[in-house]
């Protein structure tokens, strides 16, 4: 058996708060506990409380401890992409990422690079993420075995793609169909790890291949499905010629059956009224990248305007194209892209979009996301005075809300003490 406890200030999210002064949207506890035993929590609360006599204490004052961040879009293979200069997206992809991803074909390769991968997603306190790997099966095979050795939840597939791109990273309908199906049936719900039915967009999908990625969502009504969405001005217009039938961007993936509450639709930038409408009733989920959007020029994610349609979205690095791995900073560009619209993203929301919020993105709250007693033990320490400039910020801040706000600006895996996966640490400092 396998238990600990660990002592600290503990955060955890109960909800969406309501606005930055909605402290009962949280659980705090100034010294708290989390006690975890054999991967899950057992329970959390007051240190005085919670901590059973006998039980290793790990003592982690006066860090904070919180549920592990959750990174809802990323791509696997692109790590090596990340910092490639000057160019919009579908420029981009083809000078940079198609390049870097045909390497992917070598499972030496792809081996050498998830343990990379893993190494950097825990030592910024990351925990569980979505992930597109390459077009081929072997670069699955090491994002997902990686990921078994080291506990982690993950979430990934292959990207299918039969057009518009190089003949190494092209695979067909059929292929694509065969291969994933046999991924799914390898590791879909394998230990910790869940699919992800994975078009990479419809410009790199011809309709043959649209239709299998239905036939393969119709068939794993439980799988995850994730592509992008009007990302791009020009990806718009192509992907619209492409499918001169559908109504729209969006409608391209509606008409083939894509949507619903496990669809993760990266960027969806550029929507109409009608696209925020269909997206909310569908409960699909756009999942914000900001680092990117900012990096590639693509434009300003309008959050707000799917929250009033009642949409819940996600917010991920989108490495490569993100200009980090960390979810902290990741969240404070989304409060920098929020200003540019005239709105100010709250350090509660802001928090709780990097835990709780992408974990009811995945439909996996129940599981990760918290310190929910029965959830699992994906946790991270953070040391809010870990640089000079963060400790320069801490000495003058007033309340927890201004702690937070300083590890979404100033914060990144400096500030990570320590990760732990199923209730192990992984990644200390
Ligand atoms: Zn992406």
């Amino acid at each position: 058996m396998n238990e600990r406890v660990l002592r600290g200030r503990v955060l955890s999210f109960r909800r969406r708060p309501e606005g930055g002064g909605d402290l009962a949207a949280l659980d705090w506890f100034d010294d708290g506990a989390v006690h975890v035993r054999d991967g899950h929590i057992v329970a959390t609360g007051d240190f005085a409380r919670v901590a059973p006599p006998g039980v290793p204490v790990s003592d982690h004052r006066p860090h904070l401890i919180t549920a592990g961040f959750i990174d809802a879009h990323i791509h696997f293979p692109q790590g090596q992409v990340v910092a490639s200069w000057g160019a919009q997206l579908l420029d981009w992809l083809n000078a940079y990422t198609f390049p870097a991803e045909t390497r992917f074909a070598d499972s030496g390769h792809a081996r050498a690079m998830a343990v990379a991968f893993y190494d950097l997603l825990l030592r910024h306190g990351t925990t569980t993420a979505a992930a597109f790997c390459s077009v081929h099966p072997a670069s699955v095979d090491a994002y997902f075995a990686e990921a078994e050795a080291r506990g982690m939840r993950m979430l990934g597939g292959k990207v299918l793609m039969d057009r518009n791109a190089p003949e190494a990273l092209c695979d067909t309908p059929q292929t694509a169909y065969d291969d994933s199906a046999a991924l799914i049936a390898r590791w879909h719900g394998r230990g910790r790890a869940l699919y992800a039915i994975s078009p990479r967009f419809a410009i790199t999908s011809t309709p043959g291949q649209m239709a299998a990625a239905q036939a393969l969502v119709a068939a794993h009504p439980d799988c995850h499905v994730q592509t992008h969405l009007s990302e791009n001005r020009d990806e718009i217009a192509l992907a619209c010629a492409l499918y001169p039938q559908a109504a729209g961007y969006l409608d391209i993936y509606d008409r083939h059956g894509l949507l619903g509450p496990r669809a993760l639709l990266g960027h969806a930038i550029h929507l109409t009224e009608a696209e925020r409408d269909r997206i909310a009733d569908s409960g699909s989920h756009a999942v914000h990248c900001p680092t990117s959007n900012l990096f590639l020029g693509s434009g300003l994610f309008d959050e707000s305007a799917l929250a009033a349609r009642g949409a819940t979205s996600g917010i991920a690095t989108d490495i490569g194209a993100g200009m980090s791995w960390s979810m902290l900073r990741t969240g404070g560009a989304a409060y920098a892209i929020a200003q540019l619209q005239g709105r100010s993203l709250d350090p509660l929301t802001a928090f709780w979009g990097i835990t709780r919020g992408n974990a009811e993105v995945l439909g996996l709250a129940d599981r990760i996301g918290t310190l929910e007693p029965g959830t699992e033990a994906d946790l991270v320490v953070l040391d809010s005075r870990a640089t000079p400039e963060l400790a320069l910020r801490m000495a003058a801040a007033q309340d927890l809300k201004d702690e937070l706000f300083a590890l979404l600006i100033l914060g990144d895996d400096r500030s990570v003490v320590e990760t732990w996966v199923a209730g192990r640490p992984v990644r200390p400092r």
